[in-house]
């Protein structure tokens, strides 16, 4: 069975304010990510947090 839906946020980003890096903080929900979730990430050295919406960018 193939699930070609699957897909995963980095770990990390680069903060848009500071340049510092910036961690993903939200967990894997228990059927894995799908397109369209909103995960956010807090940066580490100005704690700004990031929402992004997951996108397919692959295929
Ligand atoms: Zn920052």
């Amino acid at each position: 069975m193939q699930d070609d839906n699957k897909i995963k946020p980095a770990t990390t980003i680069v903060c848009v304010d500071c340049g510092g890096p910036a961690t993903l903080i939200t967990f894997e929900p228990e059927l894995g990510w799908e397109i369209g979730d909103v995960v956010a990430y807090r940066c580490r050295d100005c704690l700004d947090r990031w929402d992004l919406v997951l996108e397919a960018d692959d295929n």
